[in-house]
């Protein structure tokens, strides 16, 4: 009998369960095993930094339950009733491709597509586009997902899942640009716009006025709950919630695609997940990215997703607004200086390998992590800007006059005009603070670069002139990646690959392409081409149809060429010169 893991059950069970789910069409209320979990329980873990000294810094709440507010996996009583062919879970770029192209295969068949937010397009509204590049011969993309896999930098999971994508990009991106007229920025590497908000916009206008998808019934403010399940490898359909009324309705299906995103603004949830202690060290961020569809697979034969990754993306201070300027110079500019609770630093602040990461890994597995400016640094910030490449994403002033006349009523800053206050005021150990601090300094004034952890010169900055500010800093969870396994036709498998009959997922919900080092992604590719493919099988397997060669339109993408990692704009992949 299956558990789900880590789920604190008292006095019910899975059979009782998957017995009451059976009986839905009858409007039987079934025994619910989500509603039998116990409310969160933190764990207090004090965690020491690498000199094993913790000062007054204390760290680290580990979730050991999750209280499941939406009660996803319960099955409510209701005796409304509803009947398609195919439902799809999520508006981002995962499940519009996949109703859309659903309906212009199969256009007798009836889909439901919802979302659970008001507005569509989760976090498909906030990402660029990235690598629009023709397809690869098969070779070429087993070798290209090879090179990727192996690649530290990468993070790659299931480089065959990945070649998948490769092999199908012309196809799926004529059918998104040129059959869909999803515009790209005159750059050609981005969304028009600049992100992903206007090609939402556009994709779902076509649903709500062209012919070709009226029987796509479009509902926003409506909540995928639970899967409807008649043994533990058949889905048959999917109890859903108008979030407004409060109302649930029991919808029978073929076939259901989970496009339900990550778990980045529930993170409760993810440190549930993980271990990690991402709660009192990370900002949400996104729409709608709750887990919801990692849950509702832990009741079928799925179980537990074994691999959900965090993004930890820019640094903020704790508690403070993305927008603070102040934040913004104290906690997010590569020439700042990190130290950990044991009052040492532990890598090169500016990340010189990533694309992006300000916060990476190396500073979430510290205990706590604290940014440490001088005078010259907030005066540098004024006069020369932020080097902080996320900078553009907030629109930070550079004006720091307002947040400085009010510091010392700011709770989450320490202030002091010498190093040896400052320790004492964070509760770092005075000796080896100052003894870090004076090193660096010393590196700083010399002009030649850090000598402990390699930074570039030109970032290595002295502190100069008290007063001296810290802040404690925290992680955007930008998403997550990886969670739900799937097969090649974006079928949810058991932990021994046997296909749940009628459950499709994709997008950042799956696991198999980035995990935790996001650097600059294939998330938008990897969603595009598990929608496009998971309506493919959707409609040959589950509806009986076929789908026709030219399903992309009449020509598959050729370009124009693009790297988005290298930024190597209109160079052609070996062999297409
Ligand atoms: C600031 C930012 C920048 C990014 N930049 C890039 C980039 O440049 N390139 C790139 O490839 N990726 C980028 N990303 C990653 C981006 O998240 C993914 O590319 C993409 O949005 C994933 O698509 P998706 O369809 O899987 O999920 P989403 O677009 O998040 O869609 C999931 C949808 O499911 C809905 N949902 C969830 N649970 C339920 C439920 N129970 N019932 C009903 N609806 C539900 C959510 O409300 C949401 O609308 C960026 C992300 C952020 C935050």
């Amino acid at each position: 009998m299956r558990k789900p893991e880590g789920f604190k059950q008292t006095g019910t069970d899975r059979r009782s369960f998957l017995k009451g789910a059976a009986l839905i069409g009858a409007g039987v209320a079934a025994t619910s095993v989500a509603a039998a979990c116990t409310p969160d329980a933190k764990t207090e873990e004090p965690t020491t930094g690498t000199g094993g000294g913790t000062g007054g810094a204390t760290a680290g709440t580990k979730y050991t339950t999750y209280s499941n507010p939406d009660e996803i996996g319960t099955v409510h009583e209701t005796s409304n009733e509803e009947t398609f062919d195919v439902v799809v879970v999520g508006t981002g770029v995962t499940g519009l491709s996949c109703a859309m192209l659903t309906a212009e295969q199969a256009p007798d068949a009836k889909v439901l597509l919802i979302d659970k937010m008001g507005g569509p397009g989760g976090n498909t509204n906030l990402a660029e586009l990235n690598g629009p590049v023709p397809s690869m011969t098969w070779d070429e993309a087993l070798a290209a997902a090879m090179e990727r896999n192996d690649d530290v930098e990468m993070d790659l999971t299931d480089p065959f899942l990945y070649a998948h994508v490769l092999a199908d990009k012309g196809k799926d991106l004529a059918w998104f640009y040129t059959e869909r007229g999803v515009e790209l920025a005159d750059d050609l590497l981005f969304y028009k716009g600049h992100n992903g908000t206007l090609a939402v916009k556009g994709l779902v206008e076509q649903i709500e006025t062209d012919p070709a998808y009226a029987n796509v019934d479009y509902r926003l403010n409506t909540q995928a709950i639970t899967l409807l399940t008649s043994d533990e490898h058949t889905v048959t359909g999917v109890q859903i919630k108008n979030t407004t009324s409060e109302e649930y309705t029991n919808v029978t299906a073929k076939a259901v695609m989970l496009a339900t995103g990550g778990m980045g603004t529930n993170l409760e949830l993810l440190s549930f997940y993980t271990g990690e202690d991402v709660v009192e060290k990370s900002v949400k961020f996104g729409q709608g990215q709750d887990g919801d569809g990692h849950l509702m697979v832990e009741y079928t034969a799925h179980g537990h997703s074994k691999s959900v990754d965090p993004t930890p993306m820019w640094a903020v201070v704790k508690d403070m607004a993305l927008e603070s300027a102040l934040s913004c110079c104290i906690a997010m500019q590569k020439s700042g200086l990190y130290v950990n609770q044991a009052g040492l630093r532990f890598h090169d602040e500016s990340f010189p390998k990533g694309a992006y990461p300000e916060v990476d890994h190396s500073m979430m597995q510290q205990g706590r992590v604290f940014s440490i400016v001088g005078q010259n640094m907030i005066d540098q910030f004024q006069t020369e800007g932020s080097n902080a490449p996320a900078f553009y994403y907030f629109q930070v002033p550079t004006d720091l006059s307002e947040e400085l006349a009010q510091v010392d009523s700011n709770p989450n800053i320490y202030v002091a005009d010498t190093f040896e206050d400052l320790a004492e005021k964070i509760g770092l150990p005075v000796d080896a603070f100052v003894e870090q601090i004076n090193r660096y300094e010393a590196d700083a004034k010399a002009g030649t670069g850090d000598s402990e952890f390699g930074k570039d010169a030109r970032l290595t900055v002295p502190l100069g002139d008290p007063p001296y500010y810290a802040g404690e800093i925290w992680s955007i969870m930008m998403q997550t990646n990886s969670g739900i396994r799937i097969n090649t036709d974006c079928q949810v498998v058991d932990p021994y690959y046997v296909p749940i009959a009628g459950l499709y997922a994709g997008g950042i919900a799956v696991s198999g392409f980035n995990t935790s080092r996001y650097t600059g992604g294939t998330s938008q590719s990897v969603g595009l081409w598990s929608g496009c493919k998971a309506a493919r099988v959707i409609v040959e397997n589950e509806l009986g149809g076929t789908v026709a060669d030219d399903w992309y339109g009449p020509k598959e993408y050729d370009g124009p060429y693009g790297d988005f990692m290298g930024m190597e704009l209109l160079k052609p992949l070996p062999g297409q010169e």
